[in-house]
């Protein structure tokens, strides 16, 4: 009799994304004149720019000729890519990493979820609430928590709670947990972790052997001068610290699917006698074993991120969707709802500041503006009474949107 893992029991069917899109069918099937604007999913919507495009056809036509078709490439991905990385997204912020450090990938969602492979059952997880939900449902996949409660909190898991209140930075847990995941710039409330305050999460790990996982996915898009870029600005985060990069939201590779992951050489794990053991040399192992790299084409196209042509192109995109977002902030301001995020990441997180509850402004901006974002609680039970908007859309929707959203009654 072949068992099943029950742990996948205990997740919850996928709620949100469908039931959204339970609704927004139902509201369309009612209304057939309404033209309905989506800025809920967080996909982007603009082409691969030309240097990423050039690249990408020369790989491919490598691959059609004896002399340059290349099989299966080296096992962190090719040195041409890995040294771009080392040198434009860390040693330019003062950042020392080893090529070796990095592991190229096929996604942040990917890595982010099967790092927890490498842990042992019993670790403590904390996650932030709300969050992407990669990371409870990894976490509970893997067995480390119990059910699913009332209120929302699967048994086991510490959650912690980011809400206006604490400005969006959870706080320091009291007792001790042992793998840490924090997102910032953060997806759902676009809101970021200043150099002080990651210090204290590093000396936090440092002083428990925890280990942070730190996922920077809108790294790109922080406009700001003192917020940190990579969680290894902070002394000692090597000790501690696994990074999450991804050029899908970065460069548009959603569709073409590259990330990496940096794994310092230094970062330690424990066996339960208390022996360190390499972390490195664990995520070495898993991936040799299950994963055999990302097509040379897609390695080649991303490297050319790196080239002058390509930063100033990615740019100017990265640029497109962050005015998106002011245009947001700024109508969602003038409608007096509390407004965060939106100047280094892509999304507005918004409340409407009257005590409404999620879904209810949902059905109310889908009702009266025929726009739909997402709502708050769908990332956790502290998102309840927020609002997701995406600027990943076409300006001319944006304007129409926002136009349609100043009218709402309120
Ligand atoms: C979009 C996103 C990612 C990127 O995932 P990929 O698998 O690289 O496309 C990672 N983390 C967060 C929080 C995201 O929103």
């Amino acid at each position: 009799m072949a068992q099943i893992n029950e742990n996948y029991l205990k997740l919850q069917a996928g709620y949100l994304f469908p039931e959204i899109g339970r609704r927004v069918a139902a509201y369309q099937k009612n209304h057939p004149e309404a033209k309905i604007i989506r800025m809920g999913i967080g996909d982007v919507i603009k082409p691969l720019v030309p240097s990423v495009i050039k690249a990408f056809h020369e790989g491919v036509d490598e691959m059609s000729k004896t002399e340059s078709f290349r099989g299966y490439g080296p096992e962190q991905g090719y040195d041409f890519l890995r040294n771009a990385i080392v040198e434009h997204d860390y040693q330019t912020r003062g950042v020392n990493l080893h090529s070796d450090e990095i592991f190229i990938s096929d996604g942040s969602k990917c890595d982010s979820g099967n790092i927890l492979e490498i842990f042992g059952p019993d670790n403590k997880v904390a996650i932030q609430d709300p969050a992407y939900p990669v990371y409870v449902d990894s976490t509970v996949m893997g067995g480390r928590t119990g059910n699913i409660q009332d209120n929302g909190f699967y048994q086991g898991i510490r959650y912690m709670p980011c809400t206006a209140t604490n400005q969006f930075m959870p706080e320091i847990p009291t007792g001790k947990v042992d793998i840490i995941f924090l997102c910032y710039p953060n997806n759902p409330t676009g809101t970021t972790a200043s150099k002080d305050e990651l210090k204290k999460w590093v000396e936090y790990a440092l002083k428990n052997k925890a280990i942070i996982l730190f996922d920077a996915a809108y790294e790109a898009f922080i406009s700001e001068k003192d917020v940190p870029h990579s969680i290894y600005e902070i002394e000692g985060a090597r000790k501690v610290a696994i990074e999450f990069r991804s050029f899908s939201k970065t460069a548009g590779f959603t569709g073409t699917r590259c990330a990496f992951t940096v794994v310092p050489k230094e970062l330690m794990g424990y066996t339960s006698e208390g022996k360190a053991y390499s972390v490195h040399a664990l995520w070495y192992r898993r991936q040799t074993t299950k994963f055999n790299q990302v097509s040379y084409p897609v390695q080649k196209a991303a490297a050319a991120i790196y080239t002058p042509e390509g930063r100033k192109e990615t740019r100017e995109i990265i640029e497109y969707y962050m005015e998106n977002a002011r245009i947001m902030r700024e109508s969602f301001t003038e409608l007096g709802f509390e407004v965060f995020g939106g100047i280094n990441a892509p999304y507005v997180w918004i409340n409407s500041g009257t005590g409404m509850k999620s879904w209810d402004l949902f059905d109310k901006i889908l009702d009266e503006a025929h726009v739909v974002g997402t709502p708050g609680s769908g990332f956790g039970p502290s998102g309840e009474g927020y609002f997701r908007f995406s600027a990943f859309a076409s300006r001319e929707n944006v304007l129409e949107a926002m136009n349609r959203i100043r009218n709402l009654s309120l």
